[in-house]
């Protein structure tokens, strides 16, 4: 049986269209972009048909795209880029709950000195949004805020935190990696200055990205090197994952407007449903209510997240954890610890995370194989007592 995937928020499998897509720019089509011969030209036209299609994919201009390497680029130089472009300033407002390309990096710039204001989230994980408004003054440089959570899929009002942001001039950047494809983007009517996406997430390749600079936003590049990507992101461009990552934007616009992606949160709300009702000691861990259509984080009350990640592995099931195992003992992620979930609960919590190749059947089967998985370790740890006790 092949494996039954439900990992997509890790990286999704690059989509048949896209490898055939991408294939002449490894084989035949291997200029440089920047060079004047028909090669370079060759690529330096895939470059730009791609720019359309991820730029169409927001609703921005082909202008306002910088390719990157991924997601975690295209954070750092918001970020880097935007704290550089305002040397008088040197505070940045971002949340407790983002992903670690924003959180760590803050965590560092803190380090170094600068000032930085995490705000926190509810147990559902919503934005506390006064929080937020009272976090920024006149001395801030960026708000950076996550579209979609990576954990739990709770979404943030980006309009909202815009209006705030833009009413006092401080540029808003947007972490769009886990809703872009999942949910219709137009960057013109959200009011963000800047905005990132990662094509790994939409069944393109890893190791390319894109960072939204709208107009007016100031930025400067943070490596240096030559003229690419208008001065901003100097360095050969990653020609074939660029195409593919066009190609990908295109599939995922075409997706959006057909409402695939309702067929999607069909599936992912059968697997919500169906786990809690099969297991009594599952929890649906954020906002059900508020999420993108592929996530669901579930927590296995009392048992360990390892434990269920390697024994749903041995049965074929790919799924992840908001755990990162440091020396040996497992931390319950930044994230369920921001949004106040319990110990007994933050251990246990999996991550499944759907796409548009997800199947009623492998639904069905992981309905079958997880609870089968929980009430087994469940009886190793004792858990089997948990329905008579309460
Ligand atoms: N931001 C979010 C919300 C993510 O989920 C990820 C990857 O999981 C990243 C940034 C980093 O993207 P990349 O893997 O392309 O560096």
């Amino acid at each position: 049986m092949p494996p039954i995937y439900l990992d997509n928020n890790s990286t999704t499998r690059v989509a048949p269209e896209v490898l055939a897509a991408m294939e002449p720019y490894w084989r035949e089509q291997f200029g440089n972009p920047s060079s004047l011969h028909l090669l370079g030209q060759a690529a330096r036209h895939a470059i730009e048909v791609a720019r359309e299609h991820v730029a169409a994919l927001i609703g921005a201009t082909p202008r306002e795209i910088v390719f990157t390497s991924g997601g975690t680029e295209s954070d750092n130089l918001a970020i880097l880029g935007t704290l550089a472009a305002y040397p008088t300033k040197n505070h940045v407002v971002t949340t407790a709950v983002e992903h670690p390309a924003i959180h760590s990096l803050c965590e560092r710039l803190a380090a170094q000195g600068a000032r930085v204001t995490f705000v926190g989230v509810d147990i559902d994980g919503h934005l506390n949004i006064d929080e937020f408004a009272a976090a920024l003054t006149d001395g801030t440089a960026i708000a950076s805020v996550m579209y979609a959570n990576n954990e739990t899929g709770v979404l943030f009002p980006i309009r909202e935190i815009a209006e705030l942001c833009n009413a006092r001039g401080i540029p808003l950047h947007v972490d769009a990696v886990q809703a872009a494809g999942k949910l219709p983007i137009d960057v013109k009517t959200l009011g963000a200055k800047l905005l990132t996406i990662s094509a790994h997430k939409i069944h393109a390749p890893k190791g390319a990205g894109a960072l939204y600079v709208g107009r007016g936003a100031r930025l400067r590049s943070t490596q240096v090197g030559g003229h690419q990507e208008r001065d901003i992101r100097p360095g050969t461009e990653n020609v074939a994952a660029i195409v593919g990552f066009g190609e990908a934007a295109r599939l995922a616009k075409e997706r959006l407007t057909r409402g695939d992606m309702s067929r999607v949160a069909t599936l992912r709300d059968r697997l919500d449903r169906g786990l809690c009702e099969r297991v009594p000691f599952a929890r649906v861990l954020g906002d059900p209510a508020n999420r993108t259509p592929n996530t669901t984080s579930i927590a296995f009350e009392s048992l360990e997240a390892e434990a269920i990640l390697v024994a749903l592995s041995e049965r074929g099931v790919c799924a992840s954890s908001g755990s990162a195992c440091s020396s040996g003992s497992l931390e319950p992620s930044h994230v369920l610890k921001a949004m106040g979930i319990p110990q007994a609960l933050a251990h246990g919590a999996i991550r499944f995370s759907l796409s548009v190749e997800t199947t009623d059947d492998e639904i069905d089967d992981a309905l079958r194989i997880v609870p089968e998985v929980a009430h087994r370790l469940a009886s190793l740890t004792a858990r089997t007592d948990y329905a008579a006790k309460r």
